[in-house]
């Protein structure tokens, strides 16, 4: 399996810092008294580059530049950290960056917004409604627009979440596996924060493809758990099909938890919050409230109620998000 993959692992630029750690999380584990709870710390693949989009970028932004393109076109929230870390790799490449964004964006400029801005992408703000409605039109009229002026334009989805993404989190087992064994742990879950589902994809079937006997379960932050298994099973079967891996991908167990969404995308609720502040004191690490921080929250439930007994070991995939603790200053209870 291993050889095969490694053959067919496609062009792939050096963007990440990698190897990331893997770290225990020693005082939130004793006090949980279950499961030993690990981070994986892809919070490190960079600093402004901070978080999991930038391992998909990897691959993504080699086709880019393999298809000649010079304008990344892509899209998110407001406070996407997909598109900051865009934003950033494409000044790093030399490349233009058009950021259509979902949200009003009123200046003084915070966060992720404040960095896109300072990497100089051109970002076009549209309402919520629209953005909903118009997506596709939106990014195709920004390609035309591209094109008109002599550009050449590439898209790439909402979280560099498709079949080229996947690679990002395929690769990335190959490094949990060799954590795993340095630390003789051989975890039962490896947990993520799923937001456009491309890692959990490339978790999932990484996983398999690396010999890590571990259930992948995400915690949603946005869709439910019947939208996610569609685009995540669809994501994994237009990535074997079009790199032609042989693996059974309809057999592979896609396992989301969406009862921590609380109000919507980049909305929590207060316990939220409670949390992040929680885990920064108890183990110096700074969880965000859009994905890791509620993802985070929803697995300590999830312990205290049993799912997880039995399991030894529990790696938790730290996604990244800092600069999503910003914007949201106000909702911390001190
Ligand atoms: C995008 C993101 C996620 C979710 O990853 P997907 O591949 O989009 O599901 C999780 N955590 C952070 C901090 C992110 O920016």
């Amino acid at each position: 399996m291993q050889d095969a993959l490694k053959l067919s692992l496609p062009s792939r630029l050096n963007l990440a810092v990698r190897p990331t750690p893997l770290q225990l999380l020693p005082r939130l584990s004793e006090e949980l008294g279950g499961p030993r709870l690990w981070a994986k710390r892809d919070d490190l693949t960079g600093s402004v580059l901070s978080g999991n989009k930038v391992r998909k970028l990897e691959f993504t932004l080699a086709r880019a530049v393999a298809e000649g393109a010079d304008t990344i076109i892509t899209c998110g929230g407001l406070q996407s950290n997909h598109c900051r870390a865009t934003a950033l790799l494409c000044a790093q490449l030399g490349l233009h960056c058009e950021l259509v964004l979902s949200g009003e964006a009123t200046e003084p400029f915070d966060g992720n917004l404040l960095l896109d801005h300072l990497a100089g992408a051109n970002v076009s703000a549209v309402s919520p409604d629209v953005y909903k409605r118009e997506l596709p039109e939106l990014l195709q009229s920004t390609a035309e627009a591209v094109r008109a002026r002599g550009g050449k334009p590439y898209v790439i989805p909402t979280g560099a979440s498709d079949a080229v993404g996947v690679w990002g989190y395929v690769a990335a087992c190959a490094e949990l596996r060799d954590d795993c064994a340095r630390q003789g742990i051989s975890p039962g879950a490896i947990i993520c924060a799923t937001g456009s589902g491309g890692t959990q994809a490339g978790l999932t079937a990484g996983a398999v493809l690396h010999g890590l006997s571990a259930q992948v379960w995400g915690f949603a932050v946005c869709d439910d758990s019947a939208y996610f298994q569609n685009k995540i099973r669809q994501d994994l079967r237009d990535w074997s099909q079009g790199y032609a891996l042989s693996l059974d991908i309809e057999s592979l167990d896609i396992r989301v938890i969406d009862d921590y969404i609380g109000p919507g995308y980049a909305k929590a609720d207060p316990e939220v919050f409670d949390t992040i502040a929680h885990v920064a004191r108890t183990e110096g690490l700074v969880f965000d409230p859009v994905y890791t921080g509620k993802a985070f929250h929803g697995l300590v439930e999830e312990v205290r109620r049993g799912r997880f007994d039995g399991v030894a070991d529990i790696i938790f995939l730290h996604t990244g998000g800092v600069f999503g603790v910003f914007p949201q200053r106000d909702q911390f209870r001190f």
